[in-house]
């Protein structure tokens, strides 16, 4: 449903959260939802976390100016 949602590279299921992470001996970043993210991470010496990838959501980007005097 969100336009921001991205797939996971193991599942493809849409996500809007995805960990990166290296999980078997290619060595290459994955990135992969929460379900993936725990099944390959669980007891696995070659699992490495590099990051957390999220749909950035539109907040109101105001820039808080504080004008104090
Ligand atoms: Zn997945």
């Amino acid at each position: 449903m969100s336009k921001t949602a991205k797939p996971c590279e193991q599942c493809n299921q849409m996500v809007e959260i995805r960990y990166r992470i290296q999980w078997d001996e290619s060595r290459q970043w994955y990135q992969v939802c929460p379900d993936c993210w725990q099944k390959l991470s669980e007891n696995n010496p070659l699992y490495r976390y590099g990051g957390t990838w999220k749909a950035k959501k539109r907040r109101n980007a105001k820039l808080t100016i504080n004008n104090e005097q």
